[in-house]
């Protein structure tokens, strides 16, 4: 029989369990132990499953390494102070990507809020406590960004109190350069839709003595832009943490200029009265977005890329097997830079609209999430599949399709 103190060893497999301990003794410690791991997706009716799409928020984004859940288990049996874990893994991190200084952040969206809070307030720890309110405080109130930049994202800058200030050409940029100009901030993945690219865009911001940030939350691989736009001079660079490098979903880096990362740190817990209060990252995960990347840097990427070929590879000869259906396979320059294949079909030869089959999928057991692109066509990524799931995704569609050929 397991006694009392190997079972308290084991606890980590029960933390749910762990409660119950102090009434029933060894008994019923023991018929505890033997309780099957709880299956929170099943007992709570979540649906779990597979994932053809890729690193989207809303499907949770990606499956952490084993290496980064043991770290967080382990993690969990001591205390330390936050600041400690941050101060040591920062050190780690920016050695890792030629930076001066790194933070571990609550994904990339909250390293784009307190890097430029960083950039606002410096070390005056009135700024920080004043922020989001500008007015009347000395700090700077707003952030240049190129027009195509602008989607969602810039609104983790709004969100300091400063107000975005869009322009489209080189000219524009120079012109827009003010006394109160905070920041130029440029958004990776967008890089083609903007006329100003990465190099001149930190030459202007370095004449100007105005810091430069850049936002490539989902830009690696490949792994070398890890450290790139350090080498290039950004001031600052943001990524998230759950996507390509698989750590967990709710962290991200923030790194660059030793200055700007330790006021960045003013706005962060364990600090209150700031706008980063809410932004809270626990040890563990701190501890585990280190393992994360070192591990993702030592990685065989070669490897990983021959894998995900010859899982597409595999998706596709199913589905063009189907009379009727072409693939493709690309890879985007820009962000979610991994073998993309679109499946798309003749609507006269196989009679199915594209949102009903990836309704069918959803549906199915097991559920497959994939996405949907123009006429007729599906667009399927394979580097979040675990092994073995490109043949149950392959022998599904071809199912489905072929049950539409007319
Ligand atoms: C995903 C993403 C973000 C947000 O990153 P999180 O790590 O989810 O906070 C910001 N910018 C871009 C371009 C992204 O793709």
């Amino acid at each position: 029989m397991i006694n009392r103190r190997d079972l308290i060893k084991h606890l980590s497999t029960f933390p749910l369990l762990g409660g119950f301990l102090g009434q029933g003794g060894a008994e019923t410690a023991s018929l505890i132990a033997k309780a099957p791991a709880r299956n929170l997706a099943k007992e709570l009716g979540i649906r779990t499953f597979i994932n053809a799409a890729g690193t989207y928020t809303a499907m949770t984004g990606s499956l952490m390494q084993d290496d980064v859940v043991t770290t967080i288990q382990g993690a969990s049996k001591d205390f330390m102070m936050l600041d400690e874990v941050q101060t040591k893994v920062g050190e780690k991190i920016a050695a890792i990507t030629h930076a001066e200084a790194a933070v571990v952040t609550a994904g990339c969206f909250s390293a784009l809020t307190l890097g430029l809070a960083g950039v606002l307030t410096g070390l005056d720890q009135k700024k920080v406590e004043a922020l989001p309110h500008l007015e009347g405080t000395g700090m700077k109130s707003e952030v240049i960004i190129q027009k195509g930049h602008n989607i969602g994202y810039s609104h983790a800058l709004t969100n300091t109190g400063c107000k975005i200030v869009q322009v489209e050409t080189l000219e524009e940029l120079e012109k827009a350069i003010n006394e109160k100009t905070a920041m130029l901030w440029f958004l990776n993945i967008q890089s083609d839709k903007g006329q100003i690219g990465h190099e001149k865009f930190v030459e202007i911001g370095k004449k100007n003595a105005i810091p430069t940030m850049i936002d490539m939350a989902a830009d690696v691989p490949p792994v070398e832009n890890l450290w790139k736009f350090n080498d290039m001079g950004f001031d600052l660079v943001c990524v998230s943490g759950g996507k390509a490098m698989r750590g967990p979903q709710s962290a991200g880096i923030l790194m660059g200029k030793k200055h700007l990362i330790e006021a960045a740190r003013l706005s962060m817990p364990p600090r209150g009265s700031t706008i980063g209060r809410g932004m809270k990252v626990n040890k563990e995960e701190i501890l585990g977005m280190y393992v994360a990347l070192d591990n993702f840097v030592k990685m065989d990427h070669k490897k990983e890329w021959k894998m995900w070929e010859d899982r597409v590879a595999h998706i596709g000869n199913a589905a063009k097997s189907v009379k009727g259906v072409s693939t493709e396979v690309t890879v985007p320059e820009l962000g979610n830079h991994t073998p993309t294949l679109k499946i798309s079909w003749d609507a006269t030869k196989v009679s199915l609209p594209a949102k009903v089959l990836q309704e069918t999928l959803r549906k199915g057991d097991p559920s497959i999430e994939v996405m949907t692109g123009e006429n007729n066509s599906l667009s399927i990524t394979t580097w979040m599949l675990k092994p073995g799931e490109e043949k149950i995704v392959a022998s599904r569609l071809k199912e489905e399709l072929s049950k539409a050929v007319v």
